[in-house]
């Protein structure tokens, strides 16, 4: 289909939340699949077309993976879609039902075609075709795969790139010597789906976020665990505020203005109290040991030198951004993160990163989405190539 109309305006990657707030924010303003009318009755005319993959098999974006004992009651707290009611709390049920049931009646709302499941592979600069007037660059090409073996999709040409590819297939697990040769098994937060399958087993858990915490909770009684973080987590006392929430993102927000490497929403907010925690501290559950120097083939070298024998070793140490398959446009800058300007790469305007940096969050990833559109027209329409 796409293939035959050519060039496309914007392609959008992923259909989490990032990528959800970006559809409903580009069918206000006209949009419609190539080569078909925007769906939207009273939609503005001569609206962008515009291709959505995204690489999952359903609705519901990375929370289709989230472990069974995250349920709407442990959570967070997540924000609704745009122009949606809120998530109904239904607080016993898994987020892992709960959220995906929510985007698919988004979905059914909003009508842009998502195609799935579709991963992009690879999106680089189209020199076969002249630039594209409005930006004066190359227009992009986006490759692709079916994951369910599927044929895959003829390459697409298009003008921009609205990526939300969240962070879940990029699980983060630190270099510490010896993990080559432990003999017992590691899992990641990505990997874990419930306390049952660790039963009886010794299990170390390493990280200081709200992950490692829920697994301490949910493996109790279960598992024998021993809990290792770098750094001694930091707990928030009062309610964090939304002026403290607002600081917190602005300190993401300087870094990836001024170039440098991405650190988490979280890491700047703290932990929060709740009363489980404070009643997994009395019993004596949420004893924190300083991170282990080594990993041996049956266990860890601690750092006070004693060693512990373990059969798990559960990161819970966090995840990257999902961006390898932009590498090609070479967007990383010498001070080790992407620059940019808003939400757009601030060197390749073409690139919107939602959900990236400051927006990593679900209240983020909705302003990220309006934020995005509205700059992603006027720079379809030329004006900020125009701009001195
Ligand atoms: P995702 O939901 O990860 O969606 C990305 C989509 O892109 C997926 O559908 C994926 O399949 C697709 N994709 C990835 N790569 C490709 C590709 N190459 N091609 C095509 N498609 C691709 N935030 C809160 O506000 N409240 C919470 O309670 C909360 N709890 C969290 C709990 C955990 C365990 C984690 C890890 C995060 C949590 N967050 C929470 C953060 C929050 O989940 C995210 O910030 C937000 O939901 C991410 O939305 P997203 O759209 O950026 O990414």
């Amino acid at each position: 289909v796409v293939d035959a109309v050519g060039v496309v305006d914007a392609v959008v990657i992923g259909a989490g939340q990032a990528g959800l707030s970006a559809v409903h924010h580009l069918l206000r303003r006209g949009a419609h699949a190539p080569g078909a009318p925007s769906p939207i009755e009273g939609a503005p005319p001569g609206g962008p077309g515009v291709v959505v993959l995204d690489a999952e098999e359903g609705p519901g974006g990375a929370w289709r993976h989230r472990w069974d004992a995250l349920t709407m009651a442990t959570v967070n707290g997540i924000r609704e879609l745009p122009g949606m009611p809120p998530v109904e709390p239904v607080p016993e049920e898994p987020a892992s039902r709960a959220v995906p049931d929510y985007f698919a009646r988004f979905e059914g709302r909003n009508p842009l075609p998502i195609l799935r499941p579709v991963r992009v592979t690879r999106v680089e600069d189209d020199r076969t075709s002249p630039p594209d007037p409005a930006t004066g660059l190359p227009l992009l090409r986006v490759h692709a795969e079916r994951t369910d073996g599927g044929p895959a999709p003829a390459p697409l040409r298009t003008r921009a790139v609205l990526n939300a590819t969240g962070t879940w297939t990029r699980p983060f697990v630190p270099a510490v010597p010896g993990a080559r040769d432990f003999r017992g098994r590691t899992l990641h937060t990505a990997e874990y789906t419930r306390a049952e399958d660790l039963a009886g087993l010794r299990v170390a858990v390493v990280g200081g976020g709200i992950s490692a915490l829920g697994f301490l909770l949910d493996l109790e009684g279960v598992a024998e665990t021993t809990w290792y973080t770098r750094r001694e987590p930091v707990f928030r006392d009062e309610p964090f505020t939304e002026e403290a929430g607002r600081l917190a993102v602005a300190g993401v927000a300087e870094r990836v203005e001024a170039g440098l490497p991405v650190r988490s929403v979280v890491s700047a907010t703290g932990l929060a109290w709740t009363p489980a925690l404070r009643a997994a501290v009395d019993r004596g559950l949420l004893h924190r040991h300083e991170m282990f120097t080594r990993i041996l083939p049956d266990g860890v070298l601690e750092a006070e030198g004693r060693r512990r024998a373990v059969d798990v070793i559960l990161w819970a140490t966090g995840f990257r951004h999902e961006l390898r398959h932009l590498r090609p446009l070479h967007l990383h800058g010498p001070a080790g993160g992407i620059r940019m300007q808003g939400t757009a790469v601030a060197a390749d305007p073409r690139i919107h990163l939602l959900g990236y940096g400051p927006s990593a969050s679900t209240i983020g990833a909705n302003r990220a989405g309006r934020a995005a559109v509205t700059e992603l027209l006027v720079t379809l329409a030329g004006d900020a190539h125009k701009k001195p």
